[in-house]
């Protein structure tokens, strides 16, 4: 038996270099996908890597029960760079386990039970994440998942506000979906959120797995639309690739949170990847840079690519463009035939995640790749 669950792509990658990565040949792909937006400091930042290895040299590994350098800096990093107030921190593996907690945390907190969810969201795959994911393909087989999730469509107010009450504990929401094809909703939709979850006493998740680290433009793309909420997760680029998510919390969640526990709980390596990825991000000033040339990809994707294409949509660098045909083969081609590597989000959507340090001789290097491929 070899590996299983994933389809291999036939490019095999050997070594990373900021935006590009190389293959076995000796080819050189700009890599627009990230791997899942797990570089937003390009892969293998000199200053990642040198804080990685040389904790690695010094102590590999120490349970969370004792305090440790590199886990207390990245508290005090995390705590300082979430939202207002919403400033303790829960560090885990993954961006499911940073859901799972944070609806753990949510129940246990507020003693409720029913979740509010949205359509088309993607939150992990964990049985309880699973249960707030949208779609039936990453599901089936797995049930039961974890009970009292209801589906709301996303961006409409009506409807969650007619799905929040007294029973309600949580409300996990991405502030831009991304798996479900990158899907903008408004800033008085999120806001309206915010006043329907704090009236019934209920937590808002704010799910920034994807979004946050700068991506949108902001650090969190909370930020963008002026939202604070109850519990906000991370994970994906927060270790430039090494697994590590993490749970913030307001004092009011994290002071009846419940028994939670895991063993690697930031352990001291991913702890000083995620420290030194966290001041990248705030020394480059990555996420204004995200904004800039985020804005001149999605005009210039907008203006070159026209009618051959349905619509560019996101935030800063995190870009979905809907196109006429399945994105499955101009994925390929774009990787074969001009060396460039993005993803999709469903069937019709190409989806870019870049790395935030990307120029804008990049962005037009792939703006001129996506209009061949796509004609
Ligand atoms: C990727 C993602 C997750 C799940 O993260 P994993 O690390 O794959 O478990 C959850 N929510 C969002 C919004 C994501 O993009």
């Amino acid at each position: 038996m070899s590996g299983f669950v994933f389809s291999e792509k036939p490019i095999e990658i050997a070594s990373g270099d900021g935006v590009t990565v190389t293959d076995t040949n000796g080819t050189e792909y700009l890599d627009f996908g990230a791997s899942y937006a797990c570089t937003p400091v390009g892969h293998c930042h000199p200053e990642v890597v040198d804080a990685a290895t040389s904790q690695l040299e010094d102590l590999m590994y120490v349970q969370a029960s004792y305090p440790h350098a590199a886990r207390t800096a990245l508290y005090e990093q995390l705590s300082e760079a979430g939202p207002v107030d919403v400033d303790n921190v829960w560090l885990c593996n993954s961006g499911t386990e940073a859901n799972e907690a944070a609806l753990k945390f949510a129940r246990h907190a507020t003693g409720r039970e029913k979740i509010v969810a949205t359509k088309q969201g993607f939150h992990g795959r964990t049985m309880g994440a699973l249960a707030t994911t949208w779609k039936t393909k990453y599901k089936q087989g797995f049930e039961p998942l974890a009970g009292g999730v209801e589906f709301v469509d996303y961006g409409d107010i009506d409807a969650m506000r007619e799905a929040i009450g007294e029973e309600t504990a949580a409300v996990i929401i991405e502030p831009l979906q991304g798996e479900g094809g990158i899907n903008p909703v408004s800033t008085e939709y999120l806001q309206a959120v915010r006043v329907a979850t704090a009236t019934n006493g209920t937590a808002m998740i704010l799910d920034e797995i994807q979004t946050g680290l700068g991506r949108t433009g902001s650090l969190w793309a909370a930020d963008n639309h002026r939202v604070v909420p109850d519990i906000l997760t991370t994970a994906k680029g927060l270790g430039s690739g090494l697994p590590i998510g993490a749970t913030l919390c307001r004092d009011w969640i994290a002071e009846n949170c419940g028994n939670h526990g895991s063993t690697f709980s930031g352990g001291p390596v991913v702890s000083a990847a995620a420290g030194a990825t966290l001041d990248v991000i705030e020394r480059e000033g990555l996420p204004e840079h995200a904004a800039e040339v985020g804005a001149y990809l999605r005009e210039e994707l907008e203006e070159r690519l026209g009618d051959d294409i349905r619509e560019v949509r996101g935030d800063g660098l995190m870009i979905g463009i809907e196109v006429k045909r399945g994105s499955n083969r101009l994925l390929r081609d774009l990787a074969i035939d001009h060396q460039i590597l993005a993803l999709p989000a469903g069937r019709t959507v190409l989806r870019l995640l870049p790395p935030l340090t990307i120029e804008r001789e990049h962005a037009d290097a792939v703006v001129g790749a996506i209009e061949e491929v796509v004609e």
